[in-house]
């Protein structure tokens, strides 16, 4: 992952939220860490052939002591046609770049925790250029990206709760989550700390499983899902045998997104875009594709550093290096070589990866390959045993700060080596 979507992108200078965009095609996106959660109950019936939606939700959360008012970001597409709520005294809503900003104003109420409020929209979506979501016949795609569901605009909130989502008769779909279809209607339920409701959709989706991962796609060639699921097949046994002695990565779905631009992964929901026609956007030697597919399993334990700040490099170049090491012991020294080459190249000329006074989210290619390059030369000065011991307190345990990090690596490495990596951060 490595490139965010352009809303979102547009979006993070203000706000947070991680999407990336690893090797050759997908980005992906790293939940947001449990600061505050929304709790939503919503249906909402989706019609691929106009286009529209047709929603209303309930959505609860706790109220900030002093605030008089919540902010969602909405689709730009759709239109408000009633909001209410006991606490309700009045909403408005104007542009923010590409979206709708929708206010809801709330009435001072002496001991209330929380706010709950109903809101029903309908329209027809808008995308963003990049193709990341979409509503169309052949194919359905919505989460974060397009606002199709009200996000809150602090993007510091977890989405807990279900939707029904209605659609038209023959679609089948997959989603993040929990998910259950019954008829027409996907039930989707957020019960772990999850950014959004994901999910993806067509007549033709088909499923194929294989060990301890299954494809989705709407006709992509049998060639691809079988190297797709031989990818997964290693990345879920290398990265379990290291890091999921108590929390394995479950049944891996990969959704084959028909269409360009980038992916993402919701812990095991993970989106990888394969182009659209012929060409694909896929590495097409085995080992660019491991290295792909293992980086987005990654995030199934390296994620929860909070994604529009300093500390997103934790996030990403972990997740890199770690893909890069399991290429190497997948594919051997070459494949790993050319991967590093890549990550020194990138990292030429790039500002430090973090300091102590960092307040912005590190550029992508300080997170995808100036970090996972020290991350490597690291490894080189201390040896790879001593790197196996960091990498699994950093996957397992709850260390998602920089100055955390920095803590736990002094007590696994030499003193000369963690001040070393220390300063080569700032530099
Ligand atoms: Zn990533």
């Amino acid at each position: 992952m490595r490139r965010m979507s352009r809303v979102v992108a547009a979006l993070v200078g203000m706000v947070s939220i991680a999407s990336c965009r690893s090797a050759a095609p997908a980005v992906s996106t790293a939940p947001v860490p449990s600061t505050a959660r929304a709790v939503y109950e919503g249906t909402v019936a989706a019609f691929p052939e106009s286009g529209t939606v047709q929603a209303a939700w309930t959505i609860r959360m706790a109220r900030r002591p002093g605030a008089d008012s919540l902010v969602f970001l909405l689709n730009r597409g759709v239109t408000i046609s009633s909001l209410s709520g006991r606490d309700v005294q009045r909403y408005e809503t104007s542009r923010a770049r590409d979206l709708t900003r929708l206010a809801v104003h709330l009435a001072p109420r002496a001991g209330a925790a929380e706010a709950e409020f109903r809101l029903e929209y309908a329209g027809r979506l808008q995308f963003s250029e990049d193709r990341i979501n979409g509503l169309a016949p052949e194919w359905v795609e919505l989460g974060l990206d397009s606002f199709w569901f009200p996000v809150v605009a602090d993007f510091s909130h977890d989405v807990q709760g279900r939707v029904r989502l209605v659609l038209p008769p023959g679609y089948r779909a997959i989603s993040s989550g929990s998910q259950s279809m019954r008829g027409d209607t996907l039930e989707i339920v957020n019960a772990r700390a999850l950014p959004d409701f994901a999910f993806a959709a067509s007549r033709a989706l088909r499923t194929t499983a294989q060990g301890r991962a299954r494809t989705h796609d709407a006709g992509a060639s049998p060639d691809l899902i079988a190297r797709m699921l031989a990818s997964a097949a290693r990345c879920s046994d290398h990265l379990n045998a290291r890091y999921g002695a108590r929390d394995p990565i479950p049944t891996a779905d990969l959704v084959v997104a028909p269409r360009s631009g980038p992916g993402y992964a919701r812990q095991r929901y993970v989106v990888i875009s394969v182009g659209d026609g012929a060409k694909s956007n896929l590495p097409a030697d085995p080992a660019g594709l491991t290295h792909f597919v293992c980086h987005e399993f990654s995030h199934y334990w390296s994620v929860g550093a909070k994604p529009s700040g300093p500390d997103n490099w934790l996030n990403e170049g972990f997740a890199e290096f770690v893909a890069g090491r399991a290429v190497r012991a997948i594919h051997g020294e070459e494949a790993w070589a050319g991967i590093l080459g890549t990550w020194q190249k990138g990292a030429v000329g790039q500002g430090p990866v973090w300091t102590a006074s960092s307040t912005a989210r590190p550029p992508a290619n300080v997170s995808y390959r100036k970090a996972p390059a020290l991350l490597a030369e690291l490894e080189a000065r201390v040896g790879s045993e001593r790197m196996d011991a960091l990498l699994v307190r950093f996957m397992t345990e709850p260390l998602r700060t920089t100055p955390v990090v920095l803590g736990m690596i002094d007590e696994v490495v030499e003193p000369e080596h963690g001040a070393w990596f220390r300063a080569e951060l700032a530099r």
